[in-house]
């Protein structure tokens, strides 16, 4: 692993619309994990005195689909860089007509529907980390704090993608009492357990999902247009949210039985 351990104590991954989050000053550090390499080079920087970590999840120019995206470099290089909490924005689709787009979600659950992705890091020894609760509650509450007018709570379910859902797929999704549809929480957020790094979404709706909207379904335009509008004030809830985080006391995402050091030292 990397020797700079103490570069970021925050780090954030900006989904789709979201490549940078610094106006200046952020330096550009080149990490090489067991793991190839990360989606882009991790961007470092300080946020009203914090040291953060940013990382276009899908590459600076969006050549990661969510399915090629490599998540297991990805989070490898944020903890490399002495990372251990994670702030996650993404691009979601609303299943019920009470979330409109524009809104943003602090999920607090997700149901993994995505199939072929590689998610863990542990190949060779039995490791099971709990995750039942698969976000830090101080994250939550800090990204919650960030936007008083976001949604506190729901289920997102991740599917495989990159295409859309049917209007059937979306309609059971609805119907299990699921509130938001993504292609990318999962493998990241379980991946982010197994390295011990407290881990929240934020989750920005774009569109209303097949299921529940009256028109032709979901079209990738109109979620960049929604995102594009929003980015502003995404970035500003992250930033504060990073503040925030950077003040709230240790939780209990980096217990469990494995060694994650040890982990390290055998890859
Ligand atoms: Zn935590």
């Amino acid at each position: 692993m990397s020797d700079q351990q103490d570069r970021a104590t925050i780090g954030v991954i900006g989904g789709t619309g979201f490549y940078s989050f610094f106006d200046s000053g952020s330096e550009e550090v080149v990490v090489d994990t067991p793991f190839g390499a990360p989606s882009a080079p991790i961007s470092v920087g300080t946020v009203d005195g914090v040291q953060v970590a940013f990382v276009p999840r899908h590459g600076r120019n969006h050549e990661y689909a969510p399915h090629t995206v490599p998540y297991r470099a990805t989070m490898w290089a944020l903890r490399s860089l002495g990372v251990r909490r994670v702030f996650a924005p993404c691009a979601v689709g609303s299943l019920t007509t009470d979330i409109g787009p524009g809104t943003l979600v602090i999920p607090d659950q997700l149901v993994d529907r995505t199939s072929g992705r590689t998610h863990t890091f542990f190949d060779t020894s039995a490791v099971h980390v709990s995750f039942a609760d698969p976000y830090c509650p101080q994250l939550r509450s800090a990204a919650h704090s960030a936007a008083p007018d976001s949604i506190d709570g729901g289920t997102m379910v991740v599917i495989e993608g990159p295409r859309f859902s049917t209007r059937a797929e979306s309609q059971w999704f609805a119907r299990q009492g699921w509130t938001l549809v993504n292609m990318t929480g999962h493998p990241e957020a379980v991946l982010a357990r197994e390295l011990k790094m407290c881990y929240a979404a934020v989750a920005l709706v774009t569109d209303t999902d097949a299921g529940v909207s009256e028109g032709e379904g979901v079209s990738e335009a109109e979620v960049y247009a929604v995102f594009e509008k929003s980015l502003e004030m995404l970035k500003g809830v992250l930033t504060r949210s990073v503040v925030a985080a950077d003040a709230i006391a240790d939780c209990d995402c980096a217990q469990g039985g494995h060694d994650v050091d040890a982990l390290i030292a055998s890859v």
